[in-house]
């Protein structure tokens, strides 16, 4: 029997998780497959799922070097830390990236003509300054940059720091009210332990690894992205 059996029993919960928490079957729900194999790719694609997520491009790439191979259709998200020597493989693979937070990288994917969408990481405040999300006050000038390169920025990602679900829940909040001013549409706020609270401040899609998959078992998962 597959190690993803369950899946689709899974995949109702959270359906019904989003539907408890004022969202519509719109909502789109990314699955993040890292560490696991490409048989967690099979049985999301049977569960009717399309869109999936990977935070390293050395695993992004072989698995949907695989996909391919094997005739799957599926949309890659990349939703790790932008190495900028990693991007050309990156953006051979991926319909949308989710982690743009430098103006830096803006440029680069500009440089290898990259078409697909682009979401810009808010980082939440009190975050050490670093990879992981642009400061709120620089959201508006990077989507402006991306514009005027040329680039699809359609909205925005937002990744919590563990705390209460009222900390969460504002910051999720001040991502769609960022996101809102600058008329942009796409918010990909929470994760196994939060969508519900992004679901109930606007998120239009949620990345979901473990609700969907199970516990991972490798070291590398605990990792910060
Ligand atoms: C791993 C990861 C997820 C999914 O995490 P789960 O808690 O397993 O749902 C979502 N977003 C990012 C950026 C991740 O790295």
């Amino acid at each position: 029997m597959s190690a993803y059996a369950d899946l689709e029993g899974r995949l109702e919960q959270v359906r019904a998780e989003i539907r408890r928490a004022g969202g519509t079957d719109a909502v789109r729900i990314v699955a993040v497959t890292k560490t696991h194999p490409v048989a967690a790719v099979h049985a999301g694609v049977s569960a009717g799922l399309v869109e999936f997520a990977e935070n390293y491009a050395d695993e992004l790439v072989p698995k949907a070097e695989q996909v391919l191979d094997q005739g799957l259709d599926v949309r890659w998200h990349y939703i790790g830390a932008i190495q900028r020597r990693r991007l050309r493989h990156i953006c051979r693979y991926v319909s949308v990236i989710e982690t743009v937070s430098r103006e830096v990288e803006l440029e680069s994917l500009s440089d290898l003509g990259y078409e697909g969408e682009l979401l810009v990481q808010v980082a939440p405040s009190g975050h050490p300054t670093g990879r992981n999300g642009a400061d709120a006050e620089q959201v508006s000038v990077l989507v402006a940059r991306g514009w005027e390169l040329g680039l699809n920025v359609v909205g925005l990602m937002g990744m919590a720091l563990p705390g209460s679900l009222q900390s969460t829940a504002d910051y999720f909040a001040q991502v769609r009210r960022l996101g809102e001013d600058l008329h942009l549409r796409e918010y990909s706020m929470g994760m196994s332990g939060d969508y519900q609270v992004g679901v109930a401040q606007g998120a239009t899609m949620v990345r979901l690894g473990s609700a969907l998959f199970g516990v991972r078992g490798d070291a590398r998962a605990t990792k910060e992205q």
